[in-house]
């Protein structure tokens, strides 16, 4: 018996879905039905694909396949914070996070198992980088979430805030934004939809050119390259003013601001001289600044500032001009908040294996 390969339609974009189906003598005009049956239905079973000719739905049982990520296990906050485990093919797991009324409905989606970064107040990036998501498994967490939230046809938005770092596997993150925002796929305004960063310069030059333009998150957590060294290493090679100088160039939509997400450290970069450092550095950049408090952790050798400490900061911003953003921390409870995504069952590095040690409750 031979074993022939089944095409993942889940892995598909538009023109390559076509090309597939125009080789197997089906019209290009068929992408889009299945597309709306695959992420309007949340439909993957071709026999269910009503609008469909017999013959094109026999083609699809037969050489077609739609993987899914296998939802294992799911927690809910007392804040309605929602934590999904999600298992891949090759038994890899991720977290994606439902983030509800912040006004609208957020989910909080990973492109890497673990990731490169290494941010020193980041249990993700104890991990290390395990590999790349696939396009396909990163919709297929939204195709999940929709499906178990029972969200179809609720808007909702979509934060590349969870495991990984999205410009370090940069071509399946655009893949994915193409499918999400295909009109027959989860037909999302890319408005909807932020990508958050730690700022890799060359694929930042990349995004400024895409068609598809997600808003845009940097989290420089520091004002100088010194502090900002310590916590996040990539700032080795791309330092403070890179950044800042490639955030001026990228391509703004009227009343569009880049985001800056700043996690503050308790006597690491929380100090008022830190606040009036950011103020100046941010000065002529189309900027709102999120705070986000630290999300402390065992084996994070640092401590979130007190509630004084964060207005203090915040308000000397405020003072300066600057929108200023606290960031509410959700899901601490089942460890769902910010930096907290963390996944058994994988190669565990040293840090994360010290992690679980200084505190079991570490590891979901
Ligand atoms: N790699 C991307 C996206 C993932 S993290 C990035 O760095 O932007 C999303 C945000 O959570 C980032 O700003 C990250 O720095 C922040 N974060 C990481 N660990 C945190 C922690 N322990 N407490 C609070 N925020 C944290």
């Amino acid at each position: 018996m031979t074993t022939r390969s089944l095409v993942d339609v889940s892995e598909l974009e538009r023109p390559a879905l076509e090309t597939a189906l125009t080789a197997l003598g089906h019209r290009a005009f068929h992408a889009g039905q299945i597309f709306r049956w695959l992420y309007q239905r949340g439909v993957t079973d071709p026999a269910q694909m009503t609008d469909l000719s017999r013959e094109l739905r026999t083609t699809l049982a037969d050489d077609f396949t739609a993987a899914t990520p296998a939802l294992v296990h799911r927690e809910k906050s007392i804040d309605g914070t929602e934590k999904f485990l999600l298992r891949l093919h090759d038994g890899r797991t991720i977290e994606s996070v439902f983030i509800p009324d912040t006004p609208g409905m957020t989910f909080c989606i990973s492109t890497q198992v673990g990731c490169a970064m290494a941010c020193a107040f980041c249990l993700t990036g104890k991990m290390g980088l395990v590999r790349n998501l696939t396009a396909g498994e990163i919709v297929g967490q939204v195709r999940v979430l929709v499906d178990a939230l029972s969200m179809r046809g609720t808007a909702f938005n979509i934060v590349l805030m969870g495991m990984g770092e999205p410009l370090h596997n940069y071509d399946e993150t655009m893949k994915a934004l193409r499918i999400l925002t295909d009109k027959d796929g989860f037909a999302m305004s890319p408005k909807r939809i932020t990508l958050s960063t730690v700022g890799l310069l060359r694929e930042l030059e990349r995004l400024a050119k895409e068609p598809i333009m997600p808003n845009l998150a940097i989290s420089l957590h520091a004002p100088t390259d010194a502090q900002r060294g310590e916590l996040v290493p990539i700032n080795k090679k791309y330092g403070v003013a890179d950044i800042i100088a490639a955030c001026k160039r990228f391509p703004l939509k009227k009343r569009a601001r880049i985001t800056f997400e700043y996690v503050l450290l308790a006597g690491v970069n929380d100090r008022p001289e830190d606040a009036r450092r950011l103020a100046k550095l941010l000065a002529g950049v189309k900027s709102k600044v999120n705070l986000i408090p630290l999300n402390a952790a065992a084996g994070i050798p640092f401590e979130r500032p007190s509630d004084e400490a964060v207005d203090r900061f915040a308000g000397i911003l405020a003072d300066r001009g600057l929108l200023v953003s606290v960031r509410k921390s959700r899901g601490r409870d089942i460890r769902a908040a910010c930096g907290q995504l963390i996944v058994e069952g994988q190669k565990r590095s040293p840090g994360q294996k010290l992690a679980s040690r200084l505190d079991n409750r570490v590891i979901g």
